[in-house]
């Protein structure tokens, strides 16, 4: 069975989106294994993005997701880390097909509501980064 991380970011909590995005991922079969709210600092934040470290918008994406709590949580299901990423709908919601967390929800690019790991070695590290053993329901 695949596991993948989510986060539901900083400007979806704040909307008081977190039932929404929730009810998606279960009305799809997902099951939710591990999950927490938590405010990244500024420092987390740069650690976790640190593979867009050169990109142009690392700045702001690191102030943005330090901005304001988060929900970071363990996905699992068979190929969830594709199916979860076509829940997620593409990183623009201008470009977000229909029916899709991000072309329904989301602000902006930057401001786009979810994460979703994008392969299962990136998938391994991002649910290290947020979770220890301990932490995992099943
Ligand atoms: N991002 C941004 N500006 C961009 C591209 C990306 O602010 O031009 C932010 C956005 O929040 C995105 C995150 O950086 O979700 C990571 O970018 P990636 O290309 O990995 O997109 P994702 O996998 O989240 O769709």
């Amino acid at each position: 069975m695949e596991r993948t991380l989510s986060i539901i970011k900083p400007d979806a909590v704040e909307r008081n989106l977190i039932g929404n995005i929730i009810k998606r991922f279960e009305d799809a079969g997902i099951k939710i294994v591990a999950m927490k709210l938590l405010k990244l600092s500024k420092a987390q934040a740069e650690a976790f993005y640190a593979v867009h470290k050169e990109r142009p918008f690392y700045g702001e994406l690191t102030d943005y997701m330090s901005s304001g709590p988060c929900v970071p949580m363990i996905l699992e299901g068979e190929g969830v880390i594709l199916k979860n990423r076509e829940i997620m709908g593409a990183t623009d919601p201008k470009e977000a097909a229909a029916g899709t967390i991000r072309a329904d929800l989301a602000i902006d690019k930057e401001k786009n509501s979810v994460h979703g790991s994008d392969a299962p070695e990136t998938a391994a590290q991002e649910i290290a980064f947020f979770f220890t053993e301990y932490e995992l329901a099943g």
